[in-house]
């Protein structure tokens, strides 16, 4: 994994690229990025609860969109997608991270994905250093054999892969293999490639393994 390459392509992208060495660095860095009062989002992430950005968000010091707040109907939880394309700045991780400057994303019910291509002013993405991959294809595997199989693990969704561990698609050629389960959580699958936005999107690399 060449980290360096990574930084740089993701700046030929027109992203913001940063390199930091911990999780408390990362909070850190995070803090300048956002003013206190904003509004802010999240798509879900397991890397933002274990690096504590979302108590981070919950200190007060922001207007959080919480779509984790104890006792949120389903409606409610989709008011919170929809108003999360107003918000000032929205947090995420990514699938993959190509080292060509890339974001490789594979949604279930799309919010993050879209939340990511357009409407927050600012979208900042935290992953570990785990997250990066050589190419597309590369990319394509890691969410077929690592993401979507732990994820869906996480959720308590039955699919192929939440038994075996891998995508009954992991090794057919083509990008939307898979399961015909009601719970399949890959059905909208997004790069992001050069931004017209420039530094819209900030991507800070961790020196550290996160999430998946
Ligand atoms: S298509 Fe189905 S089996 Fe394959 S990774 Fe997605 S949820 Fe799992």
């Amino acid at each position: 994994m060449n980290i360096e390459k990574t930084l740089e392509n993701l700046r030929k992208n027109n992203m913001a690229a940063y390199f930091v060495e911990n999780k408390n660095e990362a909070l850190g860095l995070i803090k300048e990025l956002m003013a206190k009062g904003e509004t802010v989002s999240v798509g879900g992430s397991v890397t933002l609860g274990e690096a504590g950005v979302l108590d981070l968000l919950r200190s007060g010091d922001y207007n959080f969109l919480d779509r984790y707040k104890e006792g949120l109907t389903r409606e409610e939880v989709t008011r919170v997608f929809k108003e999360s394309f107003f918000a000032d700045t929205y947090l995420t991780s990514s699938n993959a991270i190509t080292e060509e400057g890339e974001l490789y994303n594979v949604d279930g019910n799309a919010n993050r994905v879209a939340a990511m291509l357009f409407g927050p002013k600012s979208v900042i993405v935290l992953a570990g250093k785990n997250k990066i991959v050589g190419s597309l294809k590369e990319a394509e595997k890691r969410v077929k054999t690592v993401a979507a199989p732990k994820n869906v693990k996480r959720l308590s969704m039955k699919t192929y892969c939440s038994e075996k561990g891998f995508c009954m698609g992991a090794d057919d050629e083509k990008m939307c293999a898979g399961c015909q389960s009601e719970d399949r959580i890959c059905a909208s699958y997004t790069v992001m490639a050069r931004q017209r936005i420039k530094d819209r999107v900030k991507v800070i690399i961790v020196n550290e393994e996160l999430g998946y």
